[in-house]
């Protein structure tokens, strides 16, 4: 039994992939963009200006609350969230307090094949500040996220190790991917954590006080501020000091939090509803609509990748976070019928490129129908398995140019010939007179030295299963 068990809560925020923000028509691509180009009057909170609710940014986040199994709120409003900070040239945040647009979710993880069910609370939207860059003798102002729509997910305290915590995360990154709600790249800050965590012995009915983290943008940073928070924590408490309600950073370099402030309780924020913008109603029958049109979730598609393919977990597990090289690995099975050497060349092949070039399986040249073309033709011998990766894979990859054409320009087609085959055999069978000893005596080994000089011989276009057949068959008789 342990002497303390943690209480955890995650709030998730994700950026919503709409095209333009959520109250203005900026663009709300501003990755890599010079700063402060995507901005105009409202995103800026200049006097006067006023909000338009984005209708499919309000759509998207509906989507994700019914992949979350929440109930959608018919009617939920904005609020206003006071507080001065120069990201925030309005003053305020367009946030939902009291009536948020859902609430009442669940998700179920599994760690280390144990299921657990995790409540949501609630999901509501808001906009994003704009980004400060501290450098020497002053602070750079970006305001090009300044309005981009974002959707707060906050769980239930129901997390209790580090490990749930993340796959919690991870799952909840699929989901809001697959409904197309969210892009969720966390390397470009479209999803960060805040965490908060408390201690308690296990015969206490109360929860211990809780301190928050802010800002977590990895999930190796959520698994380790949670890992140090609860040493930290357990440490305090056995030495019968009090732990201090209050929030604090997580410095990535040396995997430890530090304490900012003291928090601050909600009243702060002075919230009001906003007058700028309509409440939001939402009718039953369109809710209704929408849950139709659902697609395929997460863990439906585990399930369906494991029955029908039999995909071991790992890359169950890839095809999942990338909804693309999910979708280009399914028509990849659907033309060859051969899901494993199609699991492998998409996982072990295409993803490693993609990862070389960070570029997605929509942005690379190779299409699905002529990998397609190239495994089947691996399969049926009329090209080796060695001369497809080395030699047509990579020019299909940098040109796009079709494998029937590229085997055709480099004379690859695998010499399956029956007798030009058993001519190679005879002459290695001659000019290797102690290996072919050593084979009739057993040594097995000497058959793939032999193969190997017919491969050689046949400039690497013999097939080299039927080599290793006839010269079994030539030695033996
Ligand atoms: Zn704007």
């Amino acid at each position: 039994m342990p002497t303390y068990i943690p209480t955890i809560g995650l709030e998730i925020h994700a950026q919503i992939s709409t095209k333009t923000k959520l109250f203005c028509s900026c663009d709300n691509d501003s990755f890599d963009k010079e700063p402060n180009i995507n901005t105009c009057p409202v995103c800026m909170g200049f006097p006067g200006t006023l909000p338009v609710l984005n209708q499919d940014a309000l759509k998207k986040a509906i989507m994700a609350s019914l992949a979350l199994n929440c109930k959608i709120n018919n009617f939920s409003r904005f609020d206003r969230k006071n507080y001065f900070y120069p990201d925030l040239p309005s003053g305020f945040q367009i946030s939902q307090y009291e009536q948020p647009l859902a609430e009442k979710g669940n998700l179920i993880v599994n760690v280390e094949n144990v299921e657990k069910n995790i409540g949501i609370t609630r999901l509501h939207m808001e906009n994003d500040a704009g980004k400060l860059t501290h450098v020497p003798g002053g602070t750079l102002c970006d305001y090009n996220r300044s309005g981009t729509p974002l959707m707060e997910i906050v769980s239930e305290p129901d997390i209790t190790t580090p490990k749930e915590a993340v796959s919690y995360a991870r799952e909840i990154q699929k989901i809001i991917r697959a409904v197309d709600s969210s892009d969720a790249d966390m390397e470009k800050g479209m999803m960060r954590f805040d965490i908060n965590v408390s201690l308690k012995k296990p015969e206490d009915k109360q929860l211990g006080v809780k301190v928050e983290v802010k800002n977590l943008n990895s999930f190796r940073s959520l698994e380790k501020a949670l890992e140090y928070e609860i040493s930290r924590q357990t440490e305090s408490l056995k030495k019968g000091e009090s732990i201090i309600q209050e929030t604090r950073g997580f410095d990535a370099e040396k995997e430890i939090t530090v304490s900012q402030r003291v928090k601050e309780q909600a009243h702060d924020y002075r919230y009001f509803p906003e007058p700028d913008l309509p409440p939001m109603e939402i009718a039953k029958n369109e809710i209704e609509e929408m849950k139709k049109a659902l697609p395929e979730l997460p863990s439906a598609k585990k399930d369906r990748y494991q029955k029908e393919y039999d995909l071991q977990e790992h890359y169950i597990e890839t095809l999942l976070e990338d909804i693309d090289l999910g979708k280009f690995f399914e028509e990849l099975v659907a033309l060859t019928n051969l899901p494993q050497r199609s699991i492998t060349w998409t996982n072990d092949i295409i993803l490693n490129q993609l990862k070389k070039e960070k570029i997605s399986i929509k942005e690379a040249k190779i299409k699905a129908p002529e990998l397609a073309y190239l495994i089947k033709a691996i399969e049926n011998n009329e090209i080796s398995n060695l001369k497809a990766k080395e030699e047509i894979f990579p020019e299909m990859w940098e040109t796009g140019e079709t494998p029937e054409i590229i085997i055709e320009k480099k004379g690859l087609k695998q010499v399956n010939d029956l007798s030009s085959l058993e001519q190679i055999c005879s002459q290695i069978i001659a000019e290797n007179q102690k290996a072919v000893a050593d084979l009739k005596n057993g040594n097995e080994r000497s058959l793939g030295f032999l193969v190997g000089q017919g491969m050689a011989k046949s400039k690497g276009q013999a097939n080299p299963k039927i080599l290793s057949e006839i010269i079994r068959k030539k030695i033996n008789q």
